[in-house]
């Protein structure tokens, strides 16, 4: 029996399924209604947590699965319904992807259940790491925790940007906040911190009007002298204290590995992006096959026929870049070349690629709000700006190809 496959096993098949059913039914036919709202769409959020899809129990199924297919199959089938409502839905795992990334088993268990909270009582998550002045240059962090030995408690000043759920307070919401304990360290001596719901000091700044993903809260968060108790430090003192002063005599540390945990959530990331492609390229196909022009339907013109080719065959490609990624993050192979970095890099510009392509196929009608495609056109381009922009994903691939430190 031959040891490679690329056939999904039954439980991924029945996944993908349950999801496509649900971004069909659901989420697609909100999508365009929530697009003009610019409102996070709680009634979508609340459904999702009544089916089990909006829980921590299905984040840890999903990220559990040994060959890692499963988070990106889920990741494109609810994008392909509305990319803006999929980040209002799982926005929250970026909080979870940082208390599992640099937490203790014992932070994990008390805090990812809260990201999420129940079906009658939903909370959210955020993950702050940008700032004003710090975006792909994370190392420039401003924000400072200082630690209060007294009162075994942190104490967070700064102002985060960007920040997707950021200060959200109309349900309870975790913040999970990136700090610089030593500036002089700069990027090896920043911690992170879980600020809890209803924590005073912690506000939110202005939202963000944007381009796409409307759906999706993006808005800035003060924090204004935060007082977190000190085990609420991911990882804790002990190993913030070992990797500091470690950093301070020069030695090498663990920032690899965080850059590399980094890396691993990157094709997921990718899988949204391909399934706002998908979405455009099935519509483009089936209008290309109505639309006359001349007498004849307009795909039997080559001029349309090759570029729906053309976006079948890169969005294909793309998700090969995406699950060869996810499954080296699943099986532990490190990205020597910078594997992670390339499914997002290519799917997020195909993304953006292929719905312009279909709204030069749509014509007029691909142009206006009556046809999705637009509104896909303007959610695509997110994905080659945020976690790691196009340039600094190109960046990460040319460093690790050629060992060179490229500035
Ligand atoms: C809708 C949205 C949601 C977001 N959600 C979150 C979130 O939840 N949490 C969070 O922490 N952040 C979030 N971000 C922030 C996002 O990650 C940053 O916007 C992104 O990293 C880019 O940073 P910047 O905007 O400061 O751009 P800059 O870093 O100022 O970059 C500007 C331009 O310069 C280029 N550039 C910069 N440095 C280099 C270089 N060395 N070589 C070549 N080109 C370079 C960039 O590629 C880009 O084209 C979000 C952003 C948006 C827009």
């Amino acid at each position: 029996m031959a040891d490679f496959s690329m056939d999904l096993n039954e439980d991924q098949e029945q996944i993908k399924k349950w999801v496509h059913d649900f971004a069909e039914q659901v989420v697609r036919p909100a999508g365009h209604e929530w697009d003009e709202r610019e409102e996070t769409p709680w009634p979508i959020i609340e459904e999702a947590a009544k089916i089990g899809m909006y829980s921590w129990e299905f984040v840890a199924q999903c990220f559990g699965d040994p060959t890692g297919l499963t988070f990106p199959i889920v990741s494109e089938e609810m994008s392909w319904g509305d990319a803006g409502i999929t980040l209002a839905i799982f926005g929250t795992t970026l909080a979870v992807a940082g208390i599992v990334g640099n937490g203790t088993p014992e932070q994990v268990a008390e805090w990812v259940p809260q990201c999420f909270g129940t079906p009658d009582d939903i909370h959210v998550g955020a993950f702050a790491v940008s700032e004003p002045d710090a975006g792909s240059d994370v190392s420039s962090l401003r924000t400072r925790a200082v630690y209060d030995e007294a009162k075994d408690e942190w104490v967070i000043n700064g102002t985060k940007a960007w920040i997707t759920n950021g200060g959200i307070d109309k349900v309870p919401n975790v913040h999970v906040v990136v700090a610089s304990v030593d500036p002089e360290l700069k990027a090896r001596g920043h911690a992170s911190f879980v600020v809890p719901p209803g924590t005073p000091g912690l506000r939110m700044g202005q939202k963000y009007k944007k381009h796409g993903i409307r759906a999706s809260h993006t808005a800035e968060v003060v924090l204004d002298d935060v007082r977190v108790p000190g085990s609420c430090l991911l990882g804790g003192k002990e190993k913030l204290d070992a990797r500091l002063a470690r950093a301070r005599e020069g030695k090498s540390s663990k920032v690899q590995a965080a850059m590399s945990t980094f890396e691993a959530t990157r094709p997921l990331v990718g899988a949204q992006a391909l399934g706002i492609g998908r979405a455009a390229y099935e519509y483009a196909l089936d209008y290309a096959k109505e639309r006359r022009a001349f007498g004849k339907a307009i795909i039997e013109n080559q001029a349309i026929a090759f570029k729906l080719a053309d976006m079948k065959m890169e969005i294909d490609a793309a998700r090969l870049l995406v699950w060869r990624a996810a499954w080296m993050a699943a099986t532990q192979k490190p990205f020597e070349s910078g594997e992670g970095s390339m499914s997002k890099l290519k799917a997020g510009e195909v993304a953006v690629w292929a719905t312009e392509q279909a709204i030069q196929i749509l014509g007029g009608y691909g142009y206006t709000r009556e046809y999705p495609v637009e509104q896909w056109h303007r959610d695509s381009k997110i994905y080659t700006i945020f976690e790691g922009t196009s340039e600094i994903q190109r960046l990460v691939i040319a460093r690790a190809i050629s060992g060179v430190h490229i500035p």
